[in-house]
């Protein structure tokens, strides 16, 4: 596919020469190019991919000031046969899409994400690692870029997609706290956007939850702090009772596309799923019966992210986390898809 009315001028690096990046933390390598264009007179211009560098803006810019940004996190991957699969753009693009039209930000046409997308990832595919859980994590974003220090929606904006290379995310299982006082989100609130405001507002709860040993807390609902709702960047499923369970989508969770293909894909396994309202006392009840509960965090970063420690109501319990847990198998059928190892029925694969 090639979007002819998108004309993106292409500026290479002349030396390109990819780093050794696996024992570099997750997100300080950027790779060589980036994408960028700019909102101005209510239209898109000047789309291009440079070397990647730091931009220049007036103290002034809006974003700085009043947290007008939406960002997405998606990955591609080498597949088995070396080509380049994008997975699930369509989905992060209408998340992307409904994130901007929630904070007042101008929609970026979806012919022209797509081919900032394939040029970009087509020019930096040898930053892809082709290790098991390698990938590369691609990050679009749009910031508010008018120079106005009052507060009001920007009439200005800079639509840019960076990546890096990633590898496995979390080295060991989490240790998790159900928050029982602080809230991510309320109802009519942005926890469904991915913008900005969400992610710097959690960071005092989760530093205080750190400080007592934690990794992540679990976001409850902000009314009771009795509903589960998700956990750091990433929706939270369990198992229990041979069943995938995960609190449905509301005003306050993130509609997670990992979420999404996992519940897909384990309807197709013949596993049960049942999405409804979790509160924190029916996981503990069945902790405190004895029965194998398995607990996982799911998003683009970690994919999976096993919890091994649970704290509910400042009492520890220990989850699955054995070798034969149903949620490595459901990972294992996710990577199968992404790799090209599994028929991809559902178009979830954009190969390059
Ligand atoms: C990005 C994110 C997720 C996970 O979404 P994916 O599409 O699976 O990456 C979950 N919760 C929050 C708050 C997030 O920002």
């Amino acid at each position: 596919m090639y979007y002819m009315e998108y004309a993106i001028t292409i500026t290479p690096q002349a030396e390109r020469q990819v780093k050794d990046t696996t024992s570099i933390p997750f997100g300080q390598q950027p790779t060589e190019h980036m994408f960028i264009a700019e909102y101005k007179d209510g239209e898109w211009h000047n789309s291009r991919i440079v070397p990647f560098t730091n931009l220049s803006m007036s103290p002034f810019a809006l974003c700085l000031h009043y947290g007008q940004t939406v960002f997405e996190g998606m990955k591609a991957f080498l597949m088995n046969d070396g080509r380049v699969n994008i997975f699930r753009m369509d989905k992060h693009y209408d998340r992307f899409s409904k994130s901007l039209e929630r904070m007042c930000m101008p929609q970026v046409p979806k012919g022209l994400f797509t081919e900032a997308m394939h040029q970009l990832i087509q020019l930096d595919s040898n930053w892809i690692p082709n290790d098991e859980h390698g990938s590369l994590y691609v990050r679009p974003f749009m910031i508010a870029s008018e120079d106005r220090l009052g507060v009001k929606i920007s009439d200005e904006y800079l639509f840019m997609i960076v990546c890096t290379p990633a590898y496995q995310y979390y080295a060991k299982p989490l240790k998790v706290k159900v928050e029982d006082k602080y809230a991510r989100a309320a109802d009519g609130g942005t926890g469904f956007a991915k913008c900005g405001g969400n992610y710097g507002g959690a960071y005092y709860p989760t530093k205080l939850a750190k400080e007592q040993g934690y990794d992540q807390v679990i976001w409850t609902d902000s009314k009771t702090h009795e509903m589960i709702e998700e956990s750091g960047t990433m929706n939270l499923m369990f198992f229990i009772d041979n069943t995938l369970l995960t609190p449905p989508l509301s005003g306050t969770i993130l509609d997670g596309i990992t979420r999404d293909s996992l519940l897909t894909l384990a309807k197709e396994m013949g596993i049960a799923t049942d999405v409804r309202p979790i509160s924190h006392k029916e996981i503990q009840a069945a902790l405190e019966a004895g029965k194998r509960v398995e607990a996982f965090g799911a998003g683009t970063a970690a994919v999976i992210a096993p919890i091994e420690t649970i704290a509910i109501g400042g009492k520890e319990y220990n989850c699955y986390t054995r070798e034969d847990a149903t949620m490595y198998k459901l990972q294992k059928a996710l990577y199968n898809v992404r790799k090209g190892m599994a028929t991809d029925t559902h178009n979830w694969n954009y190969i390059i």
